[in-house]
């Protein structure tokens, strides 16, 4: 008989969005004429831009021409693509990569969950806390996170990075020697961000104790202050001990399109080996390319065209979390992140869980948030507010929440 994988039957259910689900679907049973507000999910809601729509038109004519049609991908992805993240997203930065180590794909979920694969199973891990849970449930498939204690919900093995408002959202570095470490920012859920000073001590640590980061940096785009990274290629001795996974995804608009790109600098080595043909190897075995209208719709968003209607796009998202930010201070509540970061994250008021809070949105102002417990323990006594909904309807909950 054949047996199953053993380390999947671990992973916890999807208790935050099912629970949550589950509780809108009781209140509204109850409630049918309440007219509820969403800002509890991560999606986006405005279109593609013109300049993207138009690039995909024209690559679909493209594929419907024998002369035009493109089949499989370049391993890699297709060079046209590459050339303007290396040209826009980093040397525009001052940052250095090479063409080469930008792999192409269809999404920052996936290569964020998969790159796990390159490493040893005894390898410790450390994860922001709170998490995004791919990270997380990520590693607990590969059999990387020891034990877990339901009280506490912490995975015995895994080190548990906290972000609070007591530290600045400013995680400390671990007292005991971690391998791998997991790093969002902006951070999705707090929406806050990390100075340059403070990823270098994380860079310096990682380049000490041979660790490797995996930043995941999918919110970028959102990042207005000058002074802050956009890459941790920024940071000098980053090419030594990180890997930058990102997505076109919040970027621009691209959740149902799917397209994303991870790098990996050829100077990574551990135990004599390049990380760099690890991936390669995997991503050509695993992966057989994003499809090239998407690719060409990618390549739209770096024209000036593009550029500029995804900058009013960004714009819009941030004029909501600028209002979900002021009207919650105004109501007296501590808001957090929302400024470089699609995300607000607010402190419950004195005595109230994440759920306890959750519940009251729900039921006496008809808001749906996400509760921070569910981001793991350092996000109790916090809930999520997503900045991505319309601007009208954040509006309306925002005067429900202030009246
Ligand atoms: N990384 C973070 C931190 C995210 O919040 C998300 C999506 O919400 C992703 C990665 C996934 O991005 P993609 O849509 O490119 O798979």
């Amino acid at each position: 008989m054949v047996t199953v994988n053993q380390d999947y039957l671990n992973l916890k259910g999807s208790y935050l969005f099912s629970t949550i689900a589950k509780k809108i679907a009781v209140y509204q049973a109850n409630h049918p004429e309440a007219k509820m507000i969403r800002m509890g999910i991560g999606d986006v809601t405005q279109p593609l831009v013109p300049a993207v729509v138009a690039a995909l038109h024209k690559a679909v004519d493209e594929q419907a021409n024998k002369d035009t049609f493109h089949g499989y991908a370049p391993d890699l992805g297709y060079t046209f693509l590459r050339e303007k993240i290396v040209e826009h997203d980093y040397e525009a930065r001052g940052a250095h990569v090479e063409l080469d180590e930008v792999f192409i794909s269809d999404g920052a979920k996936g290569d964020v969950a998969n790159i796990q694969e390159l490493f040893g199973r005894d390898n410790k891990v450390a994860v922001g806390d709170p998490v995004y849970p791919v990270y997380v449930d990520s590693n607990v498939m590969s059999g990387r996170t020891g034990t877990y204690d339901a009280k506490t919900e912490i995975w015995s093995d895994l080190t548990y990075l906290s972000a609070t408002s007591e530290n600045n959202f400013t995680p400390s570095l671990p007292t005991s020697h971690v391998d791998l470490i997991y790093l969002c920012y902006p951070n999705n859920p707090t929406g806050t961000t990390l100075t340059k000073e403070a990823l270098k001590e994380w860079v310096d640590y990682a380049n000490k104790e041979e660790a490797i980061i995996i930043y995941d940096s999918a919110y970028e785009a959102f990042i207005t202050d000058s002074a802050i990274p956009r890459s941790i290629y920024e940071i000098e001795g980053a090419r030594t001990c990180a890997i930058e996974v990102r997505s076109f995804s919040k970027t621009a608009g691209f959740t149902g399109l799917r397209l994303g790109y991870t790098v990996v600098p050829k100077e990574l080595i551990r135990e004599g080996v390049a990380l760099h043909s690890l991936w390669a190897r995997r991503h050509s075995t695993k992966f057989n390319g994003a499809p090239y209208v998407v690719s060409r719709a990618g390549e739209a968003v770096y024209s000036n065209e593009g550029k500029k209607q995804i900058r009013e796009q960004i714009a819009y998202y941030l004029r909501n979390a600028k209002m979900i930010r002021e009207d919650l201070i105004k109501a007296g509540y501590d808001v957090f992140g929302g400024t470089n970061a699609p995300y607000v994250w607010v402190k419950t008021p004195a005595g109230m869980t994440s759920w306890e809070f959750f519940d009251f949105l729900l039921e006496k102002k008809q808001i749906i948030v996400t509760p921070g417990s569910g981001f793991g323990p350092s996000g109790e006594g916090y809930v999520r507010f997503s900045a991505f909904g319309e601007y009208e309807s954040v509006q309306d909950a925002m005067q429900r929440i202030t009246q």
